[in-house]
């Protein structure tokens, strides 16, 4: 077993999800396919799968509002009886970039990527015109 955390087996995990979304691998392909390499995971393959998922759309909806020079995003997504309390505190607010840059979700990954963190299924939605 390799542990995940290592930059080998980070890459493995990446690597392979730029694959899974160029294929269009459905969430349980790439799950097994992450199962299959034999990594210890923070979570299950299937969490890190839809996790990356969103992770990859969310990364290139920033990239596309900041060519637009869009710097303000909201925190959207629906109430679920497991949601989150650091979700629960942002949900339907809107924040500027270097706020959400300095958050913490307390899962040791980044907010503006992963926002809640393992397993979330909220997002930052870009607001053109927001005036602070
Ligand atoms: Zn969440």
């Amino acid at each position: 077993m390799v542990n995940y955390l290592e930059p080998t087996s980070f890459m493995y995990v990446t690597g392979h999800l730029i694959t899974a979304v160029l294929e269009k691998w459905s969430v349980e392909k790439y799950a097994a396919d992450i199962q299959k390499a034999g990594l210890i995971l923070p979570q299950t393959p299937e969490i890190i799968a839809i996790t990356l998922i969103k992770a990859f759309g969310q990364s290139l909806k920033f990239e596309k509002a900041l060519l637009g020079e869009v710097f303000y995003f909201e925190y959207v997504g629906i109430k679920r009886k497991d949601t989150r309390d650091f979700c629960l505190e942002h949900m339907g607010k809107t924040f500027h970039l270097e706020e959400i840059m300095k958050m913490n979700n307390g899962e040791l990954v980044p907010c503006i990527i992963f926002g809640g963190g393992w397993g979330c299924h909220h997002y930052w939605e870009p607001v053109p015109f927001y005036k602070s």
